[in-house]
């Protein structure tokens, strides 16, 4: 059974199933004048649904803005990854570990941004295991190069 409508683009008269017709929304001629509408007609609303009507791009950038610190982790991690490094450890055990620490650098104790810096150098096979981490400030691990300081909290914690 088929049906006659109006493209809901070009507006030419054109022909589907009926059942096809039906469950459709809307109707098109042929692909291109689907695609041409989907570029230039489609509401806001309906282009991006699924991300509450923003575009796939702008979502990511929110979810970057809204969690930095998740996203400098997976950053960590994966660079630990390429390095080969074994283990691994969660965000949540960082954070835990920072806020043992008071949220201060362990080298110079003052409550400054904090970066993962890796006990045993990944270069020199450390591991990516939270045992083998302590906060230290930027500036703290610039200047480590590649001494290694031991602590006794994190001696602690690894037994
Ligand atoms: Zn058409
Ligand atoms: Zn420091």
């Amino acid at each position: 059974m088929q049906i006659e409508f109006n493209c809901d683009m070009c507006g030419k008269l054109s022909s589907d199933r009926k059942s096809h017709y039906k469950r459709k929304k809307r109707h098109f001629c042929s692909m291109s004048c689907y695609a041409e509408f989907r570029k230039t007609k489609l509401p806001k609303n309906e282009q991006h649904a699924w991300k509450g009507g923003v575009t796939p791009y702008e979502a990511h950038r929110r979810y970057v803005k809204k969690n930095p610190k998740r996203i400098s982790h997976l950053k960590a991690r994966r660079y630990a990854r390429e390095k080969g490094a074994e283990g691994n450890h969660t965000l949540e055990e960082w954070q835990y570990l920072c806020i043992k620490h008071d949220n201060k650098c362990v080298f110079c104790r003052e409550a400054k941004k904090l970066t993962k810096d890796h006990i045993v150098p990944l270069s020199k096979g450390g591991s990516d295991y939270i045992t083998n981490i302590q906060p230290m400030c930027r500036n703290c691990n610039s200047k480590k190069h590649i001494h290694i300081y031991e602590y006794p909290e994190l001696l602690e914690a690894k037994s």
